[in-house]
Formats: structure tokens, C-alpha cells, sequence
């Protein structure tokens, strides 16, 4: 079974790079690909504001997700860390520890999500989809997201989607296009700082033959006892390659491989 691709935009605002959104809007369309996109309701994050803010945000996301061209999903409320927790996944994961929720009260998450998701509705945005900013949460964020409504959460370290606190994770794995033999790779794109050459390496993952699914379709995966087993590989894996260099690992490897034979 071969991989199949999900493509994320995180930090749509805006205020966001008005360029290259439709530089990769229009990539995605021309190989009809959905991406997912990570939507700030009301974004406070000064480094998110590259452009004057343009009155026609909404009207343009309401357009590109009624004509089935994208999936929205919410991400976060302001984009402003407040605390410098890195929640469930955190630096063991590479991620920074700082945070807009994990670490608060659950009234405090609930209330912030909440206002969130008014602000998307009020503009006829329905998702029941989170991205975390900085891919920082914790118990208390999962309970007030599952009190809200939402089903599906884009972030995790694994190869297959799975359930956690009653929201199935669609694990989001790759910042770039990466070759796996198998599994649900979501690659996310931070459209405003990508650099210019990785639309090339886009467009050539795009016109692979890689099978490429919508968010939903996948979050629809039921969970099994090999998937589960398979993201724990996979899991560690991740972790050993962030610890040491795939070299150092070859090295690590044919050192332990010396060492056996030796004592033969
Ligand atoms: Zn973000």
C-alpha cells in the first residue's frame, strides 16, 4: 500500500504573503490537490503580518472552500504564545516549548478556542478541524476541543492517523516532500518564509504518480493494532534521526554490527 499525501498552509492571515498564497493556491489546483488551511482567527502574531491586511480575506477563503479547492481548518486564536509549554509533543519532538494554550486552565483554553471558532462561523467558516500553533497542546486543549465539536486534529508523530482523547490525529510528519513507503505523510508549508526553490520540488512531488488525499478522506482511516504498532516504529525512528544524523546512525549501527561479529 503506498503512501498517500496530505498537503497543510499553515498561518493563513490577512496579513499574510498575498504572492506566494496563490503562487501555491493555483499549484495545488493545477494538479487537483486539496490542501488543508491553517486559518488564524484573529491573528495577533506581529510575525505573521507581512502585508496590509486585505478586506477580501474571507470572501476569498469562503470562494476557494465552496468550490471544493481547499479544506480550512482552525489554527489556534491569536498566534500569540503565552506560555513556554510544549504540551504533548514539545522539544522531544524538535518543537519549540512555547505555546497560546498548553499550560492554561481549561476555562481559559475553552473560552479562547471558543472565541475562535465564533470568529470563523460569524464569517461562514464551519471546521471541525485544529492545527495548533507551534504544534503546542495539551489534555486540557484536546477536552475543550472535543466540548466544542471538533473531531480531527492535523499534528502527531506517526505513520497512520490514530485516536487520543477522542479527536483522531492525522499525523503531520514532513516540512518538505519526503519518499515513504507507506502511511498518511502530511507536509506542512509555512507559505510566508518557504524558500523559492521548493516550489520546483513541490511541483515535481505533485507530478510523481504520489497518490495525494484530502484531510478528511484521511481522518476517516480506522485505527488497527498494526497501524498502532507501526507508529510506534515509526515514532521512534523520527526521534533517532533528530538525535543523530542518518550517517551517525549508519555508523552507530555498523560499530554495534563490528561488535557482535567480534565476539564470535
Ligand atoms: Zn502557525
Amino acid at each position: 500500500m503506498a503512501a498517500k499525501y496530505i498537503y497543510r498552509m499553515d498561518d493563513i492571515t490577512p496579513t499574510m504573503n498575498w504572492k506566494r498564497f496563490w503562487q501555491y493556491i493555483n499549484l495545488f489546483k493545477k494538479y487537483n490537490v486539496k490542501p488543508l488551511l491553517g486559518v488564524v482567527p484573529d491573528n495577533r502574531d506581529p510575525k505573521l503580518m507581512l502585508e496590509e491586511s486585505s478586506p477580501d480575506f474571507w470572501e476569498i477563503l469562503r470562494k476557494l472552500q465552496l468550490e471544493g479547492s481547499v479544506e480550512i481548518c482552525q489554527h489556534g486564536f491569536q498566534h500569540r504564545y503565552v506560555t513556554s509549554e510544549g504540551g504533548i509533543l514539545g522539544p522531544k519532538f524538535g518543537f519549540k516549548a512555547q505555546s497560546e494554550f498548553a499550560g492554561l486552565s481549561y476555562d481559559e483554553q475553552y473560552n479562547k478556542l471558543k472565541a475562535g471558532k465564533d470568529i470563523l462561523e460569524g464569517q461562514g467558516i464551519y471546521t471541525d478541524i485544529w492545527m495548533a500553533p507551534s504544534h503546542s497542546f495539551d489534555a486540557n486543549t484536546l477536552k475543550a476541543l472535543s466540548n466544542l465539536g471538533f473531531k480531527a486534529v492535523t499534528d502527531g508523530i506517526a505513520l497512520y492517523p490514530y485516536k487520543h482523547n477522542n479527536m483522531v490525529f492525522v499525523p503531520q510528519q514532513f516540512w518538505e516532500p519526503q519518499r515513504v513507503f507507506a502511511g498518511v505523510v502530511t507536509i506542512c508549508l509555512h507559505t510566508d518564509t518557504v524558500r523559492e526553490s521548493l516550489y520546483e520540488k513541490i511541483e515535481a512531488h505533485l507530478k510523481s504518480g504520489a497518490q495525494f488525499i484530502s484531510f478528511s478522506d484521511a481522518a476517516k482511516y480506522s485505527q488497527t493494532v498494526l497501524g498502532l504498532l507501526i507508529n510506534k516504529i515509526f515514532c521512534c525512528f523520527f526521534l533517532l534521526r533528530l538525535k543523530f544524523n542518518e550517517n551517525e546512525i549508519i555508523k552507530k549501527l555498523k560499530r554495534a554490527i563490528k561488535r557482535i561479529i567480534g565476539k564470535q
